[in-house]
């Protein structure tokens, strides 16, 4: 097993469930990948705020089987608290009883940084995005915005509403988004069912959540696991594969592919996914920066809020997770963040700080007493249109070598969701071998246009 993010480790747990001789290798020095935690001074500090939804049922499966369901909290019902400077007072996006897509039909037609004829509008368009065929190449090519504004909504509807869900779950703004990824997004979280938008989060740094628990479990279930492991090389011998990580090397019979995208197109042997030269470059990647601010006082009383008409999205209360003692710490949450991953934290508090202050009035005259910046250039892919045909299957041309990963062909966007999803089709490919790709190929050499 290569790679010890939320697919390996998903993966690598399948497999030593199942009686598998597992040795996971990992290039850091913990488990967790991108859902990391570290500390800075006092403070515990996650690489970027993430949340799972209801509907996201695998992750929920995998925090059930490294014991740690008790960490996180799940809202009991949908709600989230939208602040706009230019309202004296937040709106809430609510479920109320009804079952989907009604669920959230009073909250839309009360949601006044809108004017009224975009609320009515939505309904419309929502119908509309249930009937798309999420597995259809023509809804890949398609940009989400696009096909919105050909369904009567309003650049405010985009970034008021739309967006305000679509960014933090796709990692892309509506015009940069396939409408396929974003037709999963909301007919599995919105348009289905009721419940399935409900948010979860963690109570503890993500470290306790995924990466200290999974070596616990990996280690009890049997598994080998390989901290500060990196693999450089993949090459097939006698009866399976060698991995080459430095001095040492490690023979395998097969082998899980869970790691980035370009690590994996430069470890796999040339022919063994169905895919131009590149593809990992094509499929591309996606910022997120988070901006940390401990401050004297406690500013928020909820959980977390969304922002439009600002460029804040989302603001999270950290206090617990990153145990401050007194006042708040709080997380601006900001993805799609091409614009930001560059910028000094100098000139990123310059931006957010005074944004903070208008949309959250009892920030205004808090001091704070800390400010630093989270970046992940490599968040996600980029989930443009046409991304499905840059997204390998589980198997591969290559006999024993599966892959896994948030990247792979799993119809969902880059979430924790997608990532357990692929690590699941990667153990059951293993588990229960099958043809690899329906082309003939071979491994070593020919290259599969
Ligand atoms: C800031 C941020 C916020 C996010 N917010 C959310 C959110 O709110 N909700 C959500 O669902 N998702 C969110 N995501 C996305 C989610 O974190 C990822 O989709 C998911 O964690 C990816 O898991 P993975 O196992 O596919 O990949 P990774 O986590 O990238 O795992 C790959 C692993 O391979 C290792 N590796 C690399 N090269 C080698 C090598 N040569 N040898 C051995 N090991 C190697 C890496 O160190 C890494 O541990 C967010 C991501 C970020 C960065």
């Amino acid at each position: 097993m290569l790679g010890g993010g939320l697919a390996g480790i998903t993966a690598a747990l399948r497999c030593a469930d199942a009686g598998l001789d597992v040795t996971l290798l990992e290039s850091k020095g913990h488990l967790g990948g991108l859902t990391h935690s570290f500390r800075r001074g006092e403070l515990d500090v996650d690489n970027g705020q993430h949340v799972f939804l209801r509907c996201c049922t695998s992750y929920v499966e995998l925090l059930r089987r490294l014991g740690v369901l008790d960490k996180v909290f799940l809202q009991p019902r949908l709600a989230i608290q939208v602040r706009s400077p230019r309202l004296r007072e937040p709106v809430w996006l609510r479920r109320n009883g009804l079952p989907a897509p009604l669920h959230l039909a009073d909250s839309v037609l009360k949601y006044k940084p809108l004017p009224v004829a975009d609320r009515l509008k939505f309904a419309s368009a929502a119908f509309a995005l249930k009937g798309v065929d999420r597995d259809s190449a023509a809804a890949d090519a398609q940009s989400f915005g696009d096909w919105l504004r050909r369904h009567g909504q309003s650049d405010a509807a985009i970034g008021k509403l739309w967006d305000l869900v679509g960014i933090a779950t796709l990692n892309a703004p509506a015009t940069g988004a396939s409408l396929a990824l974003a037709a999963t997004v909301f007919q599995v979280g919105l348009l289905t069912d009721a419940a399935a938008a409900d948010i979860g989060w963690s109570k503890v740094p993500l470290r306790e959540l995924h990466g200290e628990p999974a070596k616990a479990r990996l280690t009890e279930a049997g598994a080998q696991v390989l901290l500060g492991t990196k693999a450089t090389a993949l090459t097939r011998v006698e009866g399976g594969w060698r991995i080459t990580a430095g001095e040492t090397e490690f023979v395998a019979d097969r082998v899980v592919l869970a790691v980035p995208p370009e690590v994996a197109e430069r470890l796999l042997p040339p022919g063994s996914v169905r895919l131009p030269e590149g593809w990992a470059r094509r499929l591309g990647s996606s910022p997120i920066v988070n901006a940390h601010l401990v401050l004297d006082r406690k500013v928020l009383d909820q959980p977390f809020f969304a922002a439009v008409d600002s460029p804040l999205q989302w603001v999270f209360d950290r206090t617990t997770q990153s145990g401050v003692d007194g006042g708040q710490c709080l997380a601006v949450s900001l993805s799609a963040a091409d614009d930001l991953i560059d910028v000094p934290v100098r000139e990123i508090r310059e931006r957010i700080l005074p944004e903070l202050r208008r949309v959250l009035p009892a920030a205004a005259t808090a001091h704070v007493r800390d400010f630093f910046v989270t970046r992940e250039r490599h968040a996600t892919f980029r989930p443009t249109p046409g991304t499905a045909a840059l997204r390998p299957q589980t198997r591969t041309a290559a006999d024993g070598i599966v892959l896994a990963g948030a990247w792979t062909a799993t119809g969902w966007p880059a979430t924790m969701e997608g990532a357990v999803r692929s690590g699941d089709a990667a153990a059951r490919a293993l588990l229960t071998p099958g043809p690899a790709l329906d082309e003939p190929t071979s491994p070593e050499g020919k290259d599969i246009r």
